[in-house]
């Protein structure tokens, strides 16, 4: 068990290949003044596009890439300069790495056995993460008659042989396809639940992290933008990168002019009619003429009823049933907006409809920064 903590982390590679070429490279970091702590036994997952820095960030916690500034703790040593094998880490990346002439048990027994330890050690240690990652009827298969999912397992399995005191794990699900995907990432939640060891689980895929993790950290270009729980970052979103980023489909981010009205304001759009009320909570935030970006969720773009006081009406752009819930699109200006909802609601492309948002899930965002405006 460990705590993990990153103070002011930085990463720059040398680009020495880049250069011979003579190319105008940016020589930029590849993670920046990246902080964050993993409580005892807590499951971090850390999310953002690819290239944004996570493997990177994985790889100095592993020690395997320099750290170029900050520090790294596991508990109250600094393991910046620490051998990566004095670290106490279980590592399990994509790709499974296991020697294909090999039974899995011997995959499983390899690291034990080239430090002389035990066999009856050995044997107890290889059991009890064969029986953890559900592979002990796998222990006499070589590698190659595995299924990517199996591999996985016994990948994982591997990593949790020392016992080790931080779990990392590098887009364990990413080769496999849905189903396996799923089995899996259960697999991984009841092994974590059930050893309770920290773990970071790095991954593209908002899912993987919402299901999986405490807490998401999420990161783009070498930043992390915010470090909170699934929903915390799905409700209260800082930042329009972690609005865009966190959830499906994705909330909808309209560049709006606010227009002062008798009472209160409007959001206006440009060529586009639709105008809809500012949340009075608002008021004391936005001016006249203001720029933002408004937004909001397809589940909270409302379909205004018969008589309810609302905007303007709008034809339908898009209709597209999925069984269990029914997608709308309007066209405001050139973007598209986009509802979601579970009622039986039928329209063909043209029906005028109107909206109406709800209010309370309605972010503000500064259209410089992209920062989130609070009420
Ligand atoms: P992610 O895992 O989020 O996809 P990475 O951490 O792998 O991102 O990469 C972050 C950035 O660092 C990217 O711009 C990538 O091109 C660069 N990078 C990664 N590894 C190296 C390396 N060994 N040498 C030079 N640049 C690298
Ligand atoms: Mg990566």
């Amino acid at each position: 068990m460990a705590v993990l903590k990153l103070e002011h982390v930085y990463k720059r590679y040398d680009n020495t290949e880049k250069k011979l070429f003579k190319k105008q490279v940016k020589n930029d970091f590849a993670v920046k003044d990246l902080s964050f702590e993993c409580k005892d036994g807590e499951f971090i997952g850390i999310l953002g596009p690819s290239g944004c820095g996570k493997s990177t960030t994985l790889r100095m916690i592993a020690g395997l890439e320099q750290i170029t500034a900050g520090d790294i703790y596991i508990g109250d040593v600094r393991i910046n300069d620490l051998h990566p094998k004095d670290r106490n880490i279980g590592l399990a990346f994509e790709d499974y790495a296991l020697y294909p002439p090999l039974t899995v048990y011997d995959n499983l027994a390899f690291n034990m056995r080239a430090r002389n330890i035990p066999e009856q050690e050995i044997k107890e240690s290889v059991e009890r993460v064969a029986g953890l990652m559900k592979v002990d009827e796998l222990l006499n298969m070589k590698p190659l008659g595995l299924s990517g999912g199996q591999k996985q397992r016994v990948n994982i399995a591997r990593a949790l042989v020392r016992r080790p005191g931080l779990l990392l794990l590098d887009e364990p699900l990413s080769h496999l396809d849905g189903k396996m995907r799923q089995q899996l990432r259960y697999e991984i939640k009841r092994m974590h639940h059930e050893i309770k060891c920290t773990t970071i689980i790095v991954t593209h895929d908002q899912m993987e992290a919402m299901s999986l993790a405490d807490r998401i950290a999420i990161m783009d270009i070498g930043c992390l933008q915010q470090i909170g729980t699934p929903l915390e970052v799905y409700d209260d979103p800082v930042n329009v990168f972690v609005a865009g980023f966190i959830g499906e489909p994705p909330m909808n981010l309209l560049k709006s002019t606010i227009t002062s009205v008798t009472g209160g304001y409007m959001f206006t759009f440009e060529g586009s009619d639709l105008h809809v009320p500012v949340p009075e909570r608002y008021n004391h935030v936005v001016k006249d003429g203001m720029q933002v970006t408004l937004g909001v969720r397809p589940v909270d773009v409302l379909i205004a009823g018969e008589g309810e006081h609302s905007g303007t009406p709008i034809p339908v752009a898009i209709y597209e049933d999925l069984g269990d819930e029914r997608r709308v699109s309007v066209r405001v200006g050139e973007n598209l907006l986009n509802l979601t909802t579970t009622d039986q609601v039928y329209f063909n492309p043209g029906d005028i409809i109107s909206l109406r948002l709800n209010a309370e899930k309605t972010h503000l965002f500064d259209i410089e920064t992209g920062n989130r405006i609070r009420s």
